[in-house]
C-alpha cells in the first residue's frame, strides 16, 4: 500500500511538473540590452528616453542632435529587425502617447496619440456601433507602430492601412510639427507610412473607421490548385465577405502544406436570422490550456499533429458556423503564444505572391521547409489588393500575403542555418517577381533586398533629402542603407 501511495505522488508530481513546464511563461531575465518580439537582434542604446507631452520630444530631439547621437522610436516592439534601436542611440519611448484626442461618431473618424493600441480604439467605439477599418489579426498593436509598417488585416476589400488613414502630424528632425495627407505635403504621405520612423516622430493619427459589422464565420476545405479560382470567384470584389483568410497544415510528415482550409466571414442581418451577436469586446479566453497545447507543439512533432487536428476538429470545423461581430472577429488570441527561451525563438516570416503564382509558390516553400526540417507552427494567407499609394508598397499587383510563424534555435550555428534557407525563399520570391515583408529579421543581404524593392535606392535618397543628418536611424535602416 505504502509503495503504491508513493508511486501516485511521484506520478503526480511528474504530471504537475510537466504541465507546469509548458503552460508558466517563462520569466524574462533582466537585461541591458533593448530587444523585441522575437529577440533576433539585440542592441546596447545610450538612453531611453519616455515622453508624455510635444515638448518632451522636441527637447530629446535637440538633446541627440547637441551629441551627435542617433535617435529610433519605440511602439509596441512588435516588429523583428532592429526597427526601433540603434547602437549606442536614443530610443525615444512613445507609450505615453496614448490619449484619445478627438472622436466624430457621426462622421466615422478618430483622432489618437500614436502609440495608442487598437483594442483601445476598439473599447472606445464599439458603444457606437463602429470598428477599425484595417488592422492586423490582432488588436496588441499600436496605431503608428502598424502604419510604419503597412500593416494589412483580413479584410480583402481593402489594400493595406493606408486605406484608413487620414491624416497624421509629423515631428520633423527641426523640431517643427507638420500635417501630412494626401493633400498637404502628399510625398511625405507616401514615404512616412511604412517609413520606419525613419522620416519624424508621429505624434498623432486621424483615421477612418467602419460599421462593426455582424458576421457568420465558416470554414471550407480546399485544394491549393483551386485557390486562385476560388479568390475570383466568392471573394475578390464581393461585398458580403467581410474578413477572409487561409490555413495550410502545419502538421509534420505526411499532411505538412496539403491540407488546406479557407476562414470567411460572411456579412449577415440578425433580424433576419432571429439570432443576437454579442457585440461587447470579450477577452481571450483559455490561454493556459491554448498555451500549454501551443507549447507542446514547439517541442514535439506528435504535438504539431495533434494541434493541428485540435484545429480542424474545434477552432476551423468545417461543419461548424459561428455568429460574431467584426470588433471581436478582428481580436483573436494571441497572449498564448508569449514565449521565451534561452535557446530558442519564434519568429515571423512573410511573403507576397500574385495570386496567379500562388501554388506554384507553395510547392516551392513545402520543398524549403521540408529540407530544411522548419519547426513550423502556424501557416495562413490573406489577401492583398494591388495599390501604389505607398513608396515602398509590396503590393503592386493583387497579392496573396501568406504569413509563416515558426520557432528556430538562437545559436549563431542556427541561425546561419535560417538566414539560408530565408534567402533561398526570397530568392523564389524575386524569381517570380513576389516580395518579402520588410518588418521581421534582416535575412535577407542587401542585394536580395534591391532585387525584391527596385525603389529602395530611391527610398535612401529621399529619406536624405528630409533628414540629411540621419538624426533617425535604425537596425534595419544601417544594415541596407550602407
Ligand atoms: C505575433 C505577431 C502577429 C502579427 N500579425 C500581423 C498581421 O496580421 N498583419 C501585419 O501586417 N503585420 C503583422 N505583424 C507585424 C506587426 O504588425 C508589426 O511588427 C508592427 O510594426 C507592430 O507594431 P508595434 O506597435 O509593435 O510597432 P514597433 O515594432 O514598436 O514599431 C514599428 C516601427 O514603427 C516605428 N514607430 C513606432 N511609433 C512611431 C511613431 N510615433 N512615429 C514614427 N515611427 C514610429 C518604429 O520606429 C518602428 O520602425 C505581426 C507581428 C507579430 C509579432
Amino acid at each position: 500500500m505504502k509503495k503504491l501511495i508513493i508511486l501516485f505522488v511521484v506520478i503526480l508530481l511528474s504530471f504537475c511538473v510537466f504541465v507546469g513546464y509548458f503552460i508558466l511563461p517563462a520569466n524574462i531575465p533582466h537585461t541591458d540590452k533593448i530587444t523585441d518580439f522575437s529577440r533576433i537582434e539585440q542592441e546596447i542604446i545610450s538612453e531611453e528616453i519616455h515622453v508624455e507631452k510635444i515638448q518632451e520630444i522636441k527637447d530629446a530631439l535637440n538633446q541627440a542632435k547637441k551629441s551627435w547621437t542617433k535617435v529610433s522610436i519605440a511602439g509596441g516592439r512588435f516588429s523583428g529587425g532592429g526597427h526601433i534601436m540603434t547602437k549606442y542611440g536614443m530610443m525615444i519611448d512613445m507609450s505615453g502617447f496614448n490619449k484619445i484626442l478627438d472622436y466624430i461618431p457621426e462622421s466615422q473618424l478618430i483622432t489618437v496619440e500614436s502609440w495608442i493600441r487598437w483594442r483601445e480604439i476598439q473599447e472606445h467605439i464599439q458603444a457606437d456601433n463602429l470598428a477599425i477599418w484595417v488592422m492586423q489579426s490582432s488588436s496588441i498593436f499600436t496605431v503608428w507602430g502598424s502604419m510604419s509598417s503597412n500593416i494589412h488585416g483580413r479584410d480583402a476589400r481593402l489594400w493595406t492601412i493606408v486605406d484608413s488613414i487620414e491624416s497624421f502630424r509629423l515631428l520633423w528632425a527641426d523640431g517643427k510639427v507638420i500635417n501630412v495627407s494626401r493633400e498637404e505635403n502628399s510625398e511625405l504621405f507616401s514615404l512616412v507610412i511604412w517609413g520606419y520612423g525613419l522620416f519624424g516622430v508621429i505624434t498623432d493619427v486621424t483615421i477612418r473607421l467602419v460599421p462593426d459589422e455582424n458576421y457568420k464565420r465558416y470554414t471550407i476545405a480546399l485544394t491549393k490548385e483551386n485557390y486562385a479560382r476560388y479568390l475570383e470567384k466568392n471573394i475578390i470584389d464581393n461585398d458580403n465577405i467581410g474578413l477572409h483568410f487561409w490555413r495550410l497544415s502545419f502538421a509534420p510528415w505526411d499532411k505538412f502544406l496539403k491540407e488546406f482550409f479557407v476562414t470567411n466571414y460572411e456579412k449577415i442581418n440578425e433580424k433576419d436570422l432571429n439570432i443576437s451577436v454579442d457585440k461587447k469586446i470579450e477577452n481571450e479566453k483559455n490561454v493556459l490550456r491554448n498555451r500549454f497545447f501551443f507549447n507542446l507543439s514547439r517541442e514535439f512533432n506528435w504535438a504539431r499533429n495533434l494541434r493541428w487536428f485540435l484545429q480542424k476538429k474545434f477552432t476551423d470545423n468545417i461543419n461548424s458556423t459561428q455568429y460574431v461581430s467584426r470588433n471581436n472577429a478582428m481580436n483573436p488570441p494571441i497572449e498564448f503564444i508569449s514565449y521565451y527561451s534561452e535557446k530558442d525563438t519564434d519568429i515571423l516570416q512573410e511573403y507576397y505572391i500574385p495570386v496567379e503564382n500562388f501554388s506554384e509558390f507553395i510547392d516551392d516553400l513545402w520543398k524549403i521547409l521540408s529540407e530544411n526540417n522548419v519547426n513550423l507552427l502556424s501557416l495562413t494567407t490573406r489577401y492583398v489588393p494591388k495599390n501604389t499609394e505607398i513608396f515602398l508598397d509590396y503590393n503592386p499587383v493583387d497579392m496573396v500575403a501568406v504569413v509563416l510563424y515558426f520557432n528556430v534555435w538562437l545559436s549563431d550555428s542556427e541561425q546561419e542555418n535560417v538566414k539560408s534557407y530565408i534567402q533561398e525563399i526570397i530568392t523564389s520570391t524575386d524569381i517570380h517577381g513576389w516580395r518579402y515583408y520588410l518588418t521581421y529579421q534582416n535575412y535577407a543581404n542587401k542585394e536580395l533586398l534591391m532585387k525584391n524593392y527596385w525603389e529602395f535606392s530611391d527610398f535612401l535618397d529621399l529619406k536624405k533629402k528630409y533628414d540629411p543628418q540621419e538624426l533617425f536611424s535604425n537596425k534595419f535602416y544601417e544594415t541596407y542603407s550602407k
